[in-house]
């Protein structure tokens, strides 16, 4: 379904101008002889990691940050991985250091975590780190989480004013739903935190002013969840198959439905998806200034 240009929140959009800003602010350190790299590592052969990896590779390309993926075998054990962590922190010429997931199967549960923690904080430009995400808390200056950054700029684009705004946030995972909550109660709005076990979601997510869908459901916002004129962000990423076998990529809100009935709403593909990569790459020019 097309909605009228301006009630779409474009994420695409959106991040070619975080790419353009980025792009000037690494020129300016190259012209200092300062370039900006970004260091990623994959564990095993996972596709969709490995599909992630190569579009990181292109994009940090057209911004001019180099770019280098470590692979390491699917059977590397956890002192492998953390030693190339820890290599990696001590190496000066690397700014931004992220880990690719999932890790192989064969690691503890518990290692990805603590695999996270031994990156160091400035250099974690995917705010994984235990210090980063208390910073989300505390509100210090530190590289915060990608995906939820994303979101708050996407609903800053929007004009929406948050302090007095109720915010409801579906989904409440570490890495999204949590710090996404707590950066909008950074900002001053009413915020309401929903999990799989919140009761009578509808009832609670009509309040929204601005409702923002995270927990990875295909179709769980329906039109008759949504007050009239609120603020949309859709973060889900759902592969869903259509009637005629082929597979497509969706959100968790019912975008067809609820777009007529939303004042703005983001879409999928092309929502926060895009914004999140503009956002690392935002935050890896950031540590490689500081
Ligand atoms: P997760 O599985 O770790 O957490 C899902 C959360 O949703 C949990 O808190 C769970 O309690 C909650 N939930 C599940 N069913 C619910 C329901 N019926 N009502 C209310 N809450 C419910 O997932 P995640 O890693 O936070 O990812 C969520 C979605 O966002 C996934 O589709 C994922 O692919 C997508 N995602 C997108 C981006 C992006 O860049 N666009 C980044 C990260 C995740």
């Amino acid at each position: 379904m097309s909605i009228p240009a301006d009630r779409l929140i474009d994420g695409k959009a959106l991040a070619a101008r975080v790419r353009e800003r980025v792009s000037e602010r690494v020129k300016r350190l190259r012209s200092l002889d300062r370039p900006v790299r970004l260091d990623a590592v994959l564990v095993g052969a996972d596709k969709a990691a490995a599909i992630y990896a190569e579009n990181q590779k292109k994009t940090c390309a057209e911004v001019g940050i180099d770019y280098t993926l470590h692979q390491l075998d699917e059977d590397s054990s956890y002192a492998e991985i953390a030693g190339r962590i820890l290599l990696l922190n001590a190496e000066e010429s690397v700014h931004a250091l992220m880990l690719h997931l999932p890790l192989p199967k064969h690691l503890a549960e518990g290692a990805t975590e603590q695999i996270q923690s031994l990156i160091a904080s400035d250099k974690d430009v995917e705010g994984v780190n235990p210090a980063n995400i208390g910073n989300v808390v505390y509100g210090r200056r530190s590289l915060l989480p990608c995906t939820a950054l994303a979101v708050i700029e996407m609903i800053e684009s929007t004009g929406a004013t948050l302090p007095g705004a109720t915010c409801v946030v579906v989904g409440a995972s570490n890495i999204v739903g949590k710090p996404l909550a707590v950066l909008l109660m950074r900002a001053e709005a009413t915020v309401i935190s929903t999990n799989k076990f919140t009761k009578d979601l509808p009832e609670i997510a009509r309040r929204a002013d601005v409702l923002i869908a995270a927990a990875g459901k295909p179709g769980l916002i329906t039109a008759d969840m949504v007050k009239p004129g609120a603020v949309v962000v859709d973060v889900g990423i759902n592969r869903v198959k259509q009637a005629d076998g082929a597979s497509k990529t969706v959100g968790d809100v019912d975008f067809d439905a609820v777009a007529p009935i939303a004042g703005r709403i983001s879409p999928v593909p092309g929502g926060v998806g895009p914004m999140t990569v503009a956002m690392l790459l935002r935050n890896t020019v950031d540590a490689a200034e500081r």
